[in-house]
């Protein structure tokens, strides 16, 4: 089996002001200074992006955006492209959050077509997949997962995956302080590995796949303890510096 080194990516959503922000990102970088195991992402709002970039400059900290345009450039008033992205250094793109999913109505092959995009533009993309709680209560959570990958695989080729991220992030347990057991996990993790190794073996098993939905300082080593689990995308707990930090120093 290959040595994953594990991601925690912070997804501050729209959260925060210049103000509050400087603070959070000098007490992430003091306490990430002192040692972690786990590579660390700050995924800032994009017009935080140019701010947080320049304060993360020459730390081990890597910078990403929370969305990205499906298309390249053009009339898309409000949208930002993979080339905007770039221009201020961000290495990691969430797409296909459930919020992006669910509030904003981005399909699966929308969801796809950022993956793409992200992918040619030599960023990453960390890919979030996840079931609604009346999905996971009709059994369905393995079926909506595997339609939410598949969908990715078909369009963008297993081949892409060699350079991805995965956050398996139920919804039921985004911002709702219910987490997953680290079982119900684990489940959904080697599920979702075992799907990519019917493509091939090797990306299946160098893929890192993060756990989201709730993680706390608290319950964030007993949940990245797991086999599969190779860290966690943080919403609300990476919106305050020791939290945070805590939850980077439960890798191990
Ligand atoms: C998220 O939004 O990706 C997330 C996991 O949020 P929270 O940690 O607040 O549940």
């Amino acid at each position: 089996m290959t040595d994953r080194r594990s991601l925690i990516a912070a997804n501050w959503k729209m959260n925060g002001t210049l103000a509050s922000i400087r603070p959070l990102v000098q007490g992430v970088l003091a306490g990430v200074a002192k040692g972690c195991q786990a590579e660390v992402a700050l995924c800032a709002p994009a017009i935080y992006l140019a701010e947080v970039g320049q304060l993360l400059k020459g730390s081990s900290i890597a910078l990403g955006a929370q969305n990205v345009s499906n298309h390249e450039s053009g009339a898309y008033t409000g949208e930002i492209s993979t080339a905007m992205l770039q221009d201020y250094a961000c290495r990691y793109v969430i797409v296909g959050h459930s919020e992006r999913r669910n509030l904003y109505g981005e399909t699966d092959q929308q969801v796809a077509e950022k993956f793409m995009r992200v992918q040619a533009s030599g960023m990453t993309p960390i890919l979030c997949v996840g079931e609604l709680l009346e999905e996971r209560e009709a059994g369905n959570t393995e079926e909506v997962v595997a339609r939410q990958l598949d969908m990715v695989i078909q369009q963008a080729d297993i081949a892409a995956f060699a350079n991805a991220v995965l956050a398996y992030e139920p919804v039921w347990a985004i911002g709702t302080g219910r987490t997953a057991t680290s079982e119900q996990a684990q489940e959904v993790h080697a599920f979702i590995r075992l799907r990519l190794a019917r493509h091939d073996n090797r990306i299946a098993d160098k893929i890192r796949i993060q756990y989201g939905g709730s993680v706390k300082a608290a319950n964030a080593r007993e949940l990245f303890s797991m086999a599969d689990v190779d860290g966690g995308l943080i919403g609300g707990a990476s919106l305050k510096a020791d939290e945070f930090l805590g939850i980077c120093h439960a890798v191990r």
